[in-house]
């Protein structure tokens, strides 16, 4: 069974796959959806070896950018970014009369955007995880270009 997060994310990455061109080598209808617990990346251009992140969020106007949008894992992303490595974003933000795909190239992003959350309390399911946020309001203005 899927839940809702699950739905929210596969729209994005599927929508992203077929509206978007490899933003790399410009071609269409090349961005291919990566498997699911395969960790660092959603999407890769199988013509090029792009790879890029996708994030889904739901949103009630999606000419407006969230202030922050939920992210995954911190303890990966601490260590990526340790060793200076980042991806492309694709933000979908999907609202009741329809959706928007914005994109955010690596070149924009700097260890602000990525603030970690507060570990799960030790009653939670996954006690002791922690996630982070993408902070937006840490980009340069423009940094989000929306290209669908
Ligand atoms: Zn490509």
């Amino acid at each position: 069974m899927t839940t809702k997060k699950q739905e929210l994310g596969n729209f994005g990455e599927a929508i992203v796959a077929k509206t978007c061109a490899c933003p790399k080598c410009k071609r269409q209808k090349t961005l291919k959806r990566l498997p699911t617990n395969f960790k660092c990346a959603d999407l890769i251009c199988d013509f090029c070896g792009f790879l890029s992140q996708v994030k889904a969020m739901t949103v009630k106007d999606i000419e407006q950018l969230p202030k922050q949008v939920l992210g995954a894992a911190w303890g990966p992303q601490k260590e990526r970014m340790d060793s200076s490595i980042y991806f492309p974003l694709f933000l979908v933000l999907k609202a009741a009369n329809g959706h928007a795909i914005y994109y955010l190239p690596v070149d924009f992003q700097r260890p602000e955007l990525f603030s970690p959350r507060k570990p799960l309390s030790e009653k939670a399911r996954r006690a002791g995880w922690q996630g982070f946020m993408y902070n937006l309001e840490a980009l340069p203005k423009g940094a989000l270009v929306r290209v669908a």
